[in-house]
């Protein structure tokens, strides 16, 4: 079954009565070299588990399912039910959970479904979740190796920034912290259907083992920097005397300590800036 092919799919969505949801952000991949690639580069191989984050017709799913031991994919459309049920039907390796990714236990669905195996994440993610899906992941810490998701391109721009420069927002912060993040490859807006009005780019985050942090520390972290970037035009001391609840002079003292420019904005630090700024606030508490 050829899923990228405009006239299969078109049946399909005759037969089952399916119109693209503009909401859920469904474009759907059809130009056929995208999916092998994500999969192959996605780490998608014998052995190894693949939770996907929205099926679509299963165009993704099925690429998974041919490399991997097993593949579980969240789609919250039931829509879909149908089709994929026709779609997948020559895999039994594989399940579809209807959810919302938002509301569901990821760390579970990996305990239940994978039993300590090595498992990726792969995914053309709804764009309008992209941002929220990837804190989830990284700030849920599941037993991942990898995600490797395809995103709109100024996202991924932000994603892949260097921390410490005008490019980067908080997220840039917390990818970098868990992960080590990469561009692998451009998608042109016309590989879709729907086709949307952005290009697109596939990123892959490789989950780093350890991290230098207690949880404390981490939370602390990931308060300051959301702090910081929610005011990311004014001087750090602002925003951080209203979330720390200390005053101004206080937080530039802390600043100081931790060798850090009393008047600087929240995009000038670097992630080893926000980490030594965190245990010094945690120290000083
Ligand atoms: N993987 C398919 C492909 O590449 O053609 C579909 C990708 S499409 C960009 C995004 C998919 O995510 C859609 O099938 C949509 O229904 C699903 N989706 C949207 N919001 C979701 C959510 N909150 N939870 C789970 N799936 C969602």
């Amino acid at each position: 079954m050829k899923l990228t092919d405009i006239s299969t799919i078109k049946k399909l969505f005759e037969k089952n009565g399916f119109t693209f949801s503009k909401s859920l952000g469904q474009n759907f991949l059809i130009n056929p070299s995208v999916c092998p690639n994500i999969a192959e580069r996605g780490g998608a191989k014998e052995g190894v588990c693949a939770l996907e984050i929205g099926t679509g017709v299963g165009v993704l799913t099925r690429e998974l399912a041919a490399r991997c031991e097993r593949v579980t994919a969240v789609e919250i459309d039931e829509r879909l039910k149908p089709i994929l049920d026709e779609t997948l039907a020559d895999f039994d390796n594989v399940d579809v959970i209807f959810a919302d990714v938002m509301k569901t236990d990821l760390a579970e669905i990996i305990a239940e479904k994978f039993g300590g195996r090595e498992t990726i994440i792969c995914a053309n993610l709804p764009y309008y979740i992209t941002s929220p899906v990837i804190m989830k992941v990284l700030e849920s810490r599941l037993p991942i190796s990898s995600m490797t998701v395809m995103v709109q391109k100024e996202a991924a721009e932000r994603i892949c920034a260097k921390t410490g420069t005008r490019e980067c927002g908080a997220i840039t912060y917390a990818v970098n912290y868990y992960s080590e993040p990469k561009t692998l490859f451009r998608v042109n807006r016309g590989s879709f259907m729907p086709s949307p009005n952005v290009d697109s780019t596939v990123i892959r985050l490789d989950i780093k083992k350890a991290r230098p942090l207690s949880e404390r520390e981490e939370n602390i972290l990931f308060s300051i920097i959301r702090a910081g970037f929610s005011q990311r035009r004014k001087q750090l001391v602002n925003p951080l005397s209203a979330s720390l609840h200390a005053t101004k002079a206080e937080i530039a003292s802390l600043l100081e300590n931790a060798q850090l420019s009393p008047t600087a904005r929240a995009e000038e630090l670097s992630l080893e800036d926000y980490i030594r700024l965190a245990k010094f606030i945690v120290e000083s508490l």
